[in-house]
């Protein structure tokens, strides 16, 4: 029986990640805005790392790491709980102690060198599967690595890579047989920076840019090899599957709080002798948005708990992308309007949230590919229409 009652020791969690984000993360927000004004990181690695310090004094770090590597190892109905928490500030906080779900498929030699480093902090990674050419169709990827004696050669370019430049290393996706493909012929690497792709900034309509890595004659150890030779893209795709209901999810935390926002100026913004909250065009925006939140957090929690029971989870999570996405980006549009014109000023943090939900339609699959899943599963007859319930 699906059951989301909290007991109390998860009610305790999640309540102490709201206190948290409450008096530590959003009185930091005037400076942030302040600083990505100025095209400056809204957090310096430092405060960052000061703040996941603090949180690491009462336990929380690592929310979905093992406990064996000192994390929480929290389940993932949990770690989407306190990802809405996250989500309810537009500073980028995030919880120290992570580490890249595929990293776990290290060696011991590269856990020491990689995994380990990542979780304390002091190594940053980046996932690079995008090319100029390869996005949504990331089975034609063209970066190629040649084998040479006991060394692989990459040459090729990745795009829109998050963390692109400031990762030391990357997890790096390449074609090592061109005849099988993604089918057994691709293979993700292990690649220092210093062992000599490089990358260049890409500016976006966001508050921070992506990167391209250039990958020229870059040589590496046979050992650089993640997982099996081969196996690349199945790597590709579970580190992809990680996001698809943790991203909607920190979604679902800023509308609650763009909802908030909107139901403050509602009530408070006087025209025509009355407050706007007393108009049926605004009502209806707030209402639509309310149920909406409340259908999102019910297919965010339900993908969540597919996971936890180890069911195959992928349908439930594309319908929770997919609709966070759409989703999100139609609520922040009608909190956004409900401000009028001070809901387009650069003083108010709603025009930020703007752009920066609008990713949310396009990385880790687009709107489109999400419908695409979907559409196959169910023409196929993979999942029923009534549901997990029957
Ligand atoms: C800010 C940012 C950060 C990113 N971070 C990373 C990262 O860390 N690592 C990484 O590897 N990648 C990253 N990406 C890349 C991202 O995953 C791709 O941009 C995304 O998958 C879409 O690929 P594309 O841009 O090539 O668009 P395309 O694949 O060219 O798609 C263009 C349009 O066509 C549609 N389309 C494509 N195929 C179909 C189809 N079969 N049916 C219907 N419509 C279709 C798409 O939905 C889209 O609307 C990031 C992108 C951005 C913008």
């Amino acid at each position: 029986m699906v059951d989301f009652s909290l007991t109390d020791t998860e009610r305790e969690v999640r309540d102490w990640v709201r206190t948290f984000v409450k008096k530590e993360i959003m009185p930091l927000e005037p400076e942030v805005l302040r600083r990505e004004r100025r095209n400056e990181p809204g957090l310096t690695h430092d405060e960052l790392k000061s703040l996941q310090l603090k949180a690491k004094e009462s336990g929380f770090w690592g929310v979905q790491t093992p406990e064996e590597y000192g994390g929480m190892n929290l389940s993932a109905v949990m770690s989407a709980l306190l990802e809405v928490e996250l989500g309810r500030s537009f500073v980028q906080f995030r919880f120290g102690g992570y580490a890249d779900n595929i990293l776990y498929d290290a060696n011991e030699e590269q856990k020491k060198r990689y995994l380990e480093p990542t979780i304390a902090g002091d190594r940053i990674s980046c996932f690079a599967i995008t090319e100029p050419g390869a996005g949504s169709d990331a089975k034609n990827i063209r970066t190629a690595a040649r084998r040479e004696g006991d060394e692989w050669v990459i040459n090729g370019e990745k795009t829109f890579i998050t963390g692109g430049n400031e990762a030391d290393f990357t997890m790096v996706f390449a074609v090592t047989d061109k005849e099988k493909g993604a089918d057994g012929g691709v293979t993700c690497f292990l690649v220092d920076r210093d062992q000599g792709w490089r990358s260049e900034y890409i500016d976006t309509m966001g508050e921070w840019g992506p990167a391209s890595l250039i990958f020229e004659d870059v040589r590496v150890p046979h050992s650089a090899i993640l997982g099996e030779e081969g196996k690349g893209f199945e790597l590709a795709m579970r580190w992809i599957g990680r996001g698809r209901y943790m991203l909607p999810a920190r979604a679902l935390g800023a509308c609650e709080r763009l909802v908030e926002m909107a139901i403050d100026q509602a009530n408070n913004r006087v025209t025509f002798g009355e407050p706007i909250a007393n108009r049926q065009a605004i009502q209806w925006m707030l209402a639509d948005s309310a149920v909406e939140i409340e259908a999102l957090r019910w297919l965010v929690l339900n993908a969540a708990w597919q996971i936890d029971q180890g069911m195959d989870s992928r349908h439930a999570q594309s319908m929770a992308k997919l609709y966070g996405g759409v989703k999100a980006n139609e609520i922040v549009d009608r909190v956004l309007q409900i401000h009028g014109g001070m809901g387009y000023t650069r003083e108010l943090p709603i025009e930020r949230w703007y752009r920066e939900l609008r990713l949310l339609r396009i990385y880790e699959g687009t709107d489109e590919i999400q419908r695409r899943t979907i559409a196959r599963n169910l023409l196929k007859r993979h999942v029923s229409i009534s549901g997990t319930l029957g």
